[in-house]
């Protein structure tokens, strides 16, 4: 039997916590013959509605599961730690200025990155969920001296599956058929979903739906603002689709993208595309043997450039408040 891998997850008493945790001990983050440890971290307050969760999964009796710890310390939860999952973060609340949510989150993810530094194993990865998810991931990053900053990234991947399932409506296709498609920039509004290098059932996908109007004012706003219109409609912020998406990403990362395919991870960038070296930003990458890859090469043309180029520049606001406030 093959030793288990050590998955650790923060905030795991919230919505997507509770979304994640059932489907890793399935065995659907890293593969049907993998065994898992779980370790979850939460602050104290939350400690007891992580052991009811913990409850539920031993009483699932995953085949899968070979335990589940419960941590309000991060330096013990991340203790040889194989795959990290940040999902915790502290949400922005009404009146609050986007410098004490920095601030606040920054308060979370140094300790991490430090505790992810001092003792994960030597293969960790890391993907952050909890938003802002890409400035946080470079907060702990800058805080993890001894990890390869590349095991660090963030989550862009539901943006990717809603802009999948966006195309695949409007072309009356399944799914499968949308390949190469790409979320560019920073998980938050300004993102941009690119339908210019994506492909239909091999052929171009902006050239197969041909219909620019819907392009720009309908599939791309419909795609940043999805976790917007799910709190309207749900009455609670996207939970199961978030944890779906994890848990795409890290199979993806570890498992590799298929051929002729890629999908979108925000990475630290290599100055790829224009973006500034070191920012964590989505780009499309594919996957091999766990280590990832930007994409070279995609032709940009003025109107995508301009949409990357502004969700980059909020990138880089990001992380100048950051550095302001000592954090990266
Ligand atoms: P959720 O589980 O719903 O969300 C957690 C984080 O994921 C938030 O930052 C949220 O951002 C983000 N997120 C990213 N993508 C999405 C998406 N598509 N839809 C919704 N959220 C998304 O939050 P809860 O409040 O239910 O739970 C958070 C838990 O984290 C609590 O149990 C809290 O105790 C814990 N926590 C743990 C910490 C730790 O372990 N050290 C630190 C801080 C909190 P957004 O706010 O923008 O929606």
């Amino acid at each position: 039997t093959r030793t288990p891998v050590t998955v650790t997850v923060t905030g795991a008493a919230g919505q997507i916590g509770y979304a994640l945790l059932f489907r890793i001990a399935s065995g659907a983050l890293l593969g049907p013959d993998v065994p898992v440890k779980l370790r979850l971290l939460e602050i104290p307050q939350a400690v007891k509605a992580a052991e009811g969760t913990a409850m539920e999964l031993d009483d699932c009796a995953f085949p899968l599961l070979s335990g589940v710890e419960i941590f309000d310390d991060a330096k013990k939860a991340f203790a040889g730690t194989n795959v990290a999952l940040l999902v915790g973060a502290r949400p922005r609340t009404k009146g609050m200025e986007r410098g004490d949510l920095l601030e606040a989150n920054g308060g979370i993810f140094k300790p991490q990155g430090e505790a992810i530094n001092a003792g994960a194993a030597d293969d960790v990865k890391i993907l952050v969920v909890g938003n802002p998810a890409n400035t946080n991931a470079l907060i702990a990053q800058q805080h993890a001296p001894d990890v390869p900053a590349e095991r660090f990234t963030a989550m862009t991947r539901l943006d990717h599956n809603r802009a999948i399932a966006q195309v695949a409506k409007k072309a009356g296709v399944a799914v499968t058929d949308i390949k190469k498609l790409t979320i560019w920039g920073n998980h938050s509004a300004t993102q941009y979903p690119d339908l210019f290098h994506a492909e239909i059932a091999g052929k171009n996908a902006a050239e197969t739906v041909n219909d620019r109007d819907w392009l720009e004012n309908d599939f791309i706003p419909t795609v940043a603002k999805r976790g917007a219109a799910i709190i309207e409609a749900r009455g609670a912020s996207s939970a199961a689709s978030a944890a779906s998406a994890a848990i795409d990403h890290v199979h993806t990362w570890v498992n590799g993208t298929a051929d002729g395919d890629w999908t979108s991870m925000a990475v630290v960038s290599d100055g790829s595309y224009g973006v500034p070296e070191g920012l964590i930003s989505s780009f499309p990458v594919t996957t091999k043997d766990g280590k990832w890859e930007i994409v070279q090469g995609l032709e940009i043309d003025e109107f995508s450039r301009g949409r990357i180029d502004a969700s980059v520049a909020e990138l880089s606001e990001e992380r100048d408040a950051v550095r302001k406030l000592g954090l990266v």
